[in-house]
């Protein structure tokens, strides 16, 4: 097992849409267990391929989140299958640290994906939940939390992150 490193959000492969997984092999399980390692060290909630600067449709989310128990799960090649309703919530990221902001996000969603056995596995999320699969998926087409706000906002997130990154060069 190891920590990988997470990149910022200036890196370009944060940018790019993210390519089918086509063979689920034993390289592909030891990088999942990384992530599920540097997702709990960060500590975070979920953590998508791309954000380690691999442009695949893989990440893992803890869907342990709103209890005391981890329990972080590896979903490939996920597919947003429904979405309903709408919440306003509180959301960071890995990949901007530091940053908070409020996104407006589906309150309820279906997902499907595969496991690394390559079996079909589906979950329904709701709030904080379905907001952290939301922020993945996002990811995994080159979007980040921020886009989603207008640009005023953005900009001044955009500000506070690379003063943080000033301070942190140093
Ligand atoms: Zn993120």
């Amino acid at each position: 097992m190891a920590l990988l490193e997470i990149k910022n959000c200036l890196d370009p492969v944060l940018r790019k849409l993210c390519l089918p997984i086509e063979n689920i092999d034993g390289e592909l399980v030891t990088l999942a267990e990384n992530m599920v390692e540097t997702t709990l060290a960060a500590p975070g909630v979920g953590l998508a391929a791309n954000q380690i600067g691999l442009p695949w449709r893989l990440f893992v989310v803890n869907i342990g989140v709103e209890t005391d128990k981890d329990n972080l799960v590896t979903v490939v090649n996920p597919e947003i299958t429904a979405m309903e309703g709408s919440e306003i919530g509180e959301e960071g990221c890995l990949c901007i640290p530091d940053v908070m902001a409020e996104v407006n996000r589906a309150s309820q969603i279906e997902i499907k994906g595969y496991d690394l056995d390559g079996n079909e596995i589906r979950y329904e999320a709701q709030g904080y939940l379905a907001r952290a699969f939301q922020h993945e998926m996002d990811h995994l087409n080159g979007i980040l939390f921020w886009d989603n706000l207008g640009k005023v906002k953005r900009d001044i997130l955009k500000r506070k992150f690379k003063k943080k990154i000033k301070e942190q060069d140093a």
